[in-house]
């Protein structure tokens, strides 16, 4: 039976992804995706544009963000889903993120300088041409082509039916305020490349911007406690992110701080993700069950090859429609307004 895919962790301009947020829903359609998941960090800014170019494509599309917390070695990411982006315990949690990105993003260009590597803030955008990339790079199937096993079509009906009686309830509004966009060390790597004062974009991390390199400066960040009550009060569904980059250093050590987590909130952990392996995907397959917590899984799609760097999956990683069902179960289809 042909499966059904979908990705439930993707970046866009918003953040640190190429692609503006229309566009890679444009893509993920292209590429045959069942459901999809926008998941920016610290912002909520490309969601309303994701959102209604979905609704256009028939693409069922879950608002997200992607939150960092404080870990006292690795990174601590979590993913929040189905929030409401007009949550005031998220934005101002959001906003917060931003500003502390603002202050880090002027010290890191401070000791850029001392380097001898010049960068004005202004320099740190992510406006690329929206046509940059071919839409079809060899792709399954398109959507809804083929059956589904019923509990799937029944679910995909509804949403369907829902969308189509009131596409509008659907389709983000305008904010009113300006959400800001996210900016990041990847933002500071490809200005340092495009200014032609580091080869490549690699580089500019190994040299320089990589945690524990010359020009690194720590984000400040909220407890894990903080961000997770903000998901839920936004009416979300937190997912614990790529649990391999926590860096744990045993599987008790990862249980003891999920069941933490799980106290603060904590719905979900990301077990399908470029950077594990499939004996540790199994292994935090186990560990989802064993905590009664959902999985989640994604590419963590940045850019397409050939740039170097985090998240060129986009279709590395298969995900099953399936993982979603039961998160639908928690939070059935509704009304999202931006
Ligand atoms: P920031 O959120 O500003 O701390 O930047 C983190 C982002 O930078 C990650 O989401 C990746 O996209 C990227 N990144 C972090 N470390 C590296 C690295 N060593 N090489 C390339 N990209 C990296
Ligand atoms: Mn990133
Ligand atoms: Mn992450
Ligand atoms: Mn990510």
């Amino acid at each position: 039976m042909l499966q059904r895919f979908i990705d439930l962790h993707l970046h866009s301009s918003a953040s640190d992804g190429r692609y503006p947020p229309a566009r890679l829903i444009e893509m993920a359609h292209a590429r045959g995706l069942s459901a999809v998941a926008l998941t920016d960090h610290d912002t909520t800014a490309g969601l309303a544009e994701a959102a209604r170019r979905a609704a256009e494509l028939n693409l069922e599309f879950i608002p997200g963000i992607e939150l960092e917390a404080a870990h006292p070695r690795g990174t601590l990411h979590i993913l929040g889903y189905f929030i409401d982006p007009n949550s005031p315990a998220l934005q101002s949690l959001a906003a917060r993120a931003i500003e502390s990105r603002t202050t880090r993003n002027e010290a890191i260009l401070e000791k850029l300088a001392a380097e001898g590597l010049h960068l004005a803030m202004s320099d740190l955008t992510n406006d690329l041409p929206a046509n940059a990339e071919p839409l079809t790079t060899g792709f399954n199937e398109q959507n809804g082509s083929h059956p589904a096993p019923s509990e799937l079509s029944n679910l995909k009906s509804d949403i369907q039916s829902s969308m189509s009686q009131s596409p509008d309830r659907h389709i983000a509004k305008s904010p009113d305020r300006q959400i800001a966009k996210s900016i990041g060390r990847p933002h500071i790597a490809h200005a340092l490349v495009r200014t032609h004062q580091v080869k490549d974009f690699r580089t500019a991390f190994t040299d320089y911007l990589a945690d524990g390199a010359k020009c690194f400066v720590p984000l400040n960040l909220p407890t894990a406690e903080t961000v997770l009550s903000a998901i839920t009060t936004a009416h979300g569904l937190a997912s614990l992110a790529h649990p391999v980059r926590l860096n744990c250093e045993s599987s008790l050590e990862l249980r003891t701080l999920a069941k933490r987590l799980r106290e603060a909130g904590l719905r979900a952990i990301e077990t399908i993700h470029p950077s594990h392996t499939p004996a540790q995907t199994v292994d935090y397959e186990k560990l989802a069950a064993e905590l009664k917590l959902s999985a989640t899984g994604g590419s963590d799609f940045h850019r397409l090859p050939p740039k170097q760097g985090h998240g060129i999956g986009f279709g590395r990683v298969k995900v099953p429609y399936e993982l979603l069902i039961p998160l639908r179960r928690l939070h059935p289809f509704t009304c999202v307004s931006f």
